[in-house]
């Protein structure tokens, strides 16, 4: 079957248990990536698939390996490689919400920094997954301690990162040392000649996959995008809607439990929100839509599937709370709005990691996205007052205020007050929870920075290239890689950041010599941290980190 007619899980031939489990997440349909890749693992083949983050690629390829487990046999039989610490936890803690009704699934992540005996007890206890970066499953497999002979199946992810970071070499290694009939997957942003050379080298005869990049025009649509961390978006959400002129918003999420979720916190705080989600029926979906079109509702939270088509001229507003898996979900997203002759804003939040769809978005559009200016506290202020003189103001026109002028009449000559005194105590009285002067949200802006400072150990490390001078607080380490190994200084920051767990902004200057180099690192660096990076191996030279005299 074609994967464009893949529209939902069920025609993906994936096992009950782990139906359920998707069930239970609240995945609505498969992702592009994953309605390609599932039946392409499924069937055996050797997968190289171009996807970013944010693509839905993690349960594209959990998903087939969980199937084909053999959770009788406790042995390794799939190896995730990935490039960083965060990411392996993150992939083994998918791999767990997937299997989570598979009996006796075990699942490790290893990675350097992490004790070496848990990791060990583990390994002996049996496990069926591992997700590692390269370094620490290198350690393992020379102290013997890990046999990959058990494989049946590998995934590289985020090669290109693996890459940059120096990794290849070693992941070539490892993928010398499994058994040639292993399945293996590989996913990467992009396909430098690097990658696509592991690919030709150790896949057989693999399928392509790519996520068509559709382009289409947007004029009418005004695109701004709003860089932030995924527990910040409520916060986000929620100034948005209180500063943005919107006459009705359609916000976009992944999950069909994500729409009823937001639109309970939506409503809380007060909007008239609504979920629209493929669990809904027909009639309960047509309901929602109408009172969205006669405006009994203003936000309604939706899945990709249930707005399908979606067709509402008021709609001033989408915004994509969660980035959607393409650009061709982008595009019908934000088609959303912008209807009828009328102008159109759309809003994509962005986290850090999501970065490169942004950029994968400009493209398809062919727009510049501009990023989201947060109005002043000033901007909120005014806005809140005039919010509050419009109250006031539908008050007087709708209600009979007889004896609530009464009231005040008599207040005043009772206490000798000013009317205007007892009318400045109500207006703080009715602003309590809502002050017209808004606490400046530092969490908020500090993000957008964050966003914005060059990421990556290696980028950060050019700023202080400059200056050799040891830091305050920095000490200066030997250690036994040199030029003549064909090491560079990025091999080098990415193995002492990953595996060693040291932030990059904290490797300082390092200067290679011919057979040894120098690298400056926190003084007093814990003794654990010390021993990791003695036994790292870089360019197959063990580092043996030593203090300079
Ligand atoms: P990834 O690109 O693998 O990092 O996934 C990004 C996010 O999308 C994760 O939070 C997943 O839980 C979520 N996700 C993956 N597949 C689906 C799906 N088919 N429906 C809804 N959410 C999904």
């Amino acid at each position: 079957m074609p994967s464009s007619e893949i529209t939902s899980f069920d025609q993906l031939a994936i096992s009950a248990p782990l139906q359920r489990a998707i069930l239970e997440l609240g995945y609505e349909a498969p992702s592009p990536i994953q309605a390609q890749s599932i039946p392409c693992l499924l069937s055996g083949h050797d997968l190289l698939g171009q996807a970013q983050t944010g693509t839905g690629k993690t349960a594209a390829f959990a998903l087939p390996l969980l199937q084909q487990l053999d959770l009788s046999q406790k042995r390794p039989q799939a190896l995730i490689l990935v490039p960083t610490r965060e990411l392996a936890i993150q992939v083994a803690e998918a791999f767990q919400s997937y299997a989570r009704y598979l009996d006796g699934f075990h699942v490790l992540p290893i990675y350097g920094g992490q004790s070496m005996d848990i990791q060990l007890r583990q390994l002996r206890r049996g496990v069926h997954v591992i997700v590692a970066t390269p370094g620490r499953v290198m350690d393992h497999m020379r102290r013997e301690s890990l046999s990959l002979d058990t494989l049946s199946a590998l995934v590289l992810d985020e090669a290109d990162e693996m890459l940059k970071m120096g990794f290849i070499d070693d992941v070539e290694w490892i993928l010398e040392h499994t058994p040639p009939d292993r399945q293996i997957a590989l996913f990467s942003a992009t396909m430098p000649d690097a990658v696509r050379k592991v690919a030709k080298r150790h896949l057989h005869d693999p399928r392509e996959i790519k996520i068509a990049a559709k382009t289409a025009t947007v004029d009418a649509i005004d695109q701004i995008y709003w860089p932030l961390s995924e527990s910040q978006k409520l916060e986000a959400l929620t100034r948005l809607l209180e500063v943005e002129d919107f006459d009705a918003m359609l916000i976009f999420v992944r999950t069909k439990t994500a729409t009823v979720e937001l639109a309970e916190k939506l409503e809380a705080r007060g909007h008239s929100a609504s979920p629209l989600n493929g669990d809904m029926n027909q009639q309960l979906r047509e309901r929602t839509i109408d009172r969205l079109k006669k405006k009994a509702l203003d936000v309604v939270v939706a899945t990709d599937v249930a707005a399908r088509g979606l067709d509402v001229d008021r709609v001033s507003h989408v915004v994509n709370y969660d980035i959607p898996y393409d650009t061709e979900a982008y595009i019908h997203r934000i088609g959303r709005t912008g209807r009828a002759g009328r102008k159109g804003k759309a809003i994509l939040f962005v986290t850090p990691r999501e970065r490169r769809l942004l950029g994968a978005i400009e493209k398809a559009t062919r727009k510049p996205i501009k990023e989201m200016q947060l109005p002043s506290r000033n901007a909120v202020t005014e806005r809140r007052i005039e919010q509050f003189k419009q109250m006031l103001a539908s008050i007087q026109e709708d209600e009979d205020l007889t004896l609530f002028r009464d009231v005040v009449t008599n207040i005043a000559a009772e206490q000798d007050v000013e009317i205007l005194d007892i009318a400045a105590a109500l207006t703080w009285q009715a602003q309590r929870e809502r002050p017209f002067v808004v606490q400046e949200s530092a969490p908020l802006k500090t993000a957008a920075r964050e966003f914005h400072e060059q990421s990556g150990p290696e980028k950060k490390r050019k700023k202080s290239e400059k200056h050799a001078e040891i830091d305050a607080g920095s000490a200066r380490y030997r250690i036994e890689v040199g030029r003549e190994h064909g090491v560079n200084p990025k091999d080098i920051v990415g193995a002492i950041a990953n595996e060693g767990g040291i932030p990059g902004k904290r490797i300082g200057h390092i200067k290679l010599h011919d057979t040894y180099s120098t690298v400056d690192l926190p003084a007093g660096l814990p003794v654990q941290t010390l021993r990791i990076l003695q036994k790292l191996w870089v360019r197959n030279r063990q580092l043996n980190l030593r203090l300079m005299d």
